[in-house]
């Protein structure tokens, strides 16, 4: 469907995309994954056409879509494309965003191109809303909107850009949930992602950039199960964290919960591993900040320069866990849970696997949560 030939994007003298060739087949769902910064949005802009590569081909149906000749306009139609920005007529009504393109461009009347637009938003699961102006939408409603209006021109193609990077962790899954469903109906794709859960679910083939070119490729076992190459690697296992400082015991314990649940739901954990999480990091916290009547921990941690939080998602062996440093005080934490009343104690080790270490003058604590 679409055949890419040594495309090549220069911005000034910054070589961005360097000599990427590639093959898109029909029904075909593809990832592209990558560092930032490594071309991938680059890569589907040029795709159509809102950036003019510097040389190459790009074959379309056996058309190249770089020749002077070619139909750009009728070529481009074929190809539809999602923005992390969503990109609404913000002045316009959720079923005007549906039925203007239709109207304009594809000579559709205006109720055949209102009846359509109704059965886009009953398949994208907002049929209540088509009277709603975008900003009155949520960020995944408005998202969901957006994939509507570029089926409503009847694309053989999607090209997604980060579809759920500007959205809120609790509505990454209603667009993804979207996706899902054109998938599972056939739809030719090709997805910039960060959701990698998503996108070893979802794809046909995962295409990993760097340095604008496609460094790896395979089927989603090959390249998140076993990747081949350094870079790739890397960027698979890599470890991803999310970190918080206390500095005494007015902590606001309900935005840490929240920030634990972000993300956690950012990674796709399930609502035990985070209620687990939370409740560790909760229970961690009150033997840490322990007030008894032969030592003040409140104090001793806030002298010693308070707490440090970091908790850790692991794709590779799918580990969650928390660590909580300070510096050296009168006991270890853990002592202090051995000497508490017993229940914090074995809340804690029902569901998690701790163990404390001393580094220099420092103490760290590490939960595993089971
Ligand atoms: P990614 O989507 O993988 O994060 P991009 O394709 O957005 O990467 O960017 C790749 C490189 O191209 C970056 O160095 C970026 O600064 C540069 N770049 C992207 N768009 C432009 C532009 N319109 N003008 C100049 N440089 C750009
Ligand atoms: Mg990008």
């Amino acid at each position: 469907m679409i055949t890419v030939e040594n495309l090549t994007k220069y911005f000034g003298n910054n070589l961005v995309l360097n000599n990427l060739n590639t093959e898109i087949k029909k029904g075909e769902i593809i990832s592209i994954i990558g560092p930032s910064g490594s071309g991938k949005s680059t890569f589907l802009r040029c795709l159509n056409l809102l950036e003019e590569p510097t040389y190459g081909k790009i074959f379309i149906d056996g058309i190249n879509i770089l020749d002077k000749k070619s139909n750009r306009n009728a070529l481009r139609q074929k190809m539809g494309m999602v923005f992390q920005s969503f990109n609404l007529f913000d002045h316009l009504t959720v079923l005007g965003n549906l039925t203007i393109g239709p109207v304009k461009l594809l000579n559709m009347s205006e109720s055949q191109a209102k009846e359509q637009g109704r059965q886009l938003l009953n398949m994208v699961g907002l049929a209540s809303k088509e009277n709603a102006f975008p900003s009155e939408l949520s960020g995944g409603q408005q998202q969901r909107v957006a994939i509507a209006r570029c089926l409503s021109m009847h694309p053989e193609i999607i090209l997604f850009d980060e579809p759920t990077s500007a959205l809120d962790p609790t509505m990454v899954s209603e667009v993804l949930g979207v996706i899902r469903r054109l998938a599972s109906d056939g739809m030719t794709m090709a997805i910039v992602t960060h959701e990698m859960n998503f996108a070893k679910d979802v794809s046909t083939r995962v295409l990993y950039m760097d340095e604008g070119k496609i460094y790896e490729e395979g089927t989603p076992s090959e390249i998140f199960e076993t990747p081949q190459k350094e870079k790739t690697r890397e960027f698979i296992y890599r470890i991803r964290t999310f970190n918080y400082h206390i500095n005494d015991k007015n902590y606001d314990l309900f935005d840490l919960k929240s920030g634990i649940e972000q993300f956690c739901a950012r990674h796709f954990l399930d609502a035990r591993s985070i209620f687990r999480m939370q409740l560790v990091v909760e229970e961690i916290l009150q033997l840490c900040f322990f007030e008894g009547e032969s030592v003040n921990r409140c104090r001793l941690v806030a002298e010693s320069g308070g707490l440090n939080i970091s908790i850790s998602y692991s794709e590779k062996n799918n580990e969650l866990s928390v660590e909580f440093s300070t510096h050296k005080i009168l006991e270890t934490i853990l002592n202090q849970v051995e000497n508490s009343d017993g229940i914090s104690i074995n809340i804690l080790k029902g569901i998690a696997n701790i163990s404390e270490t001393t580094i220099d003058d420092k103490i760290i604590l590490k939960a595993v949560i089971s």
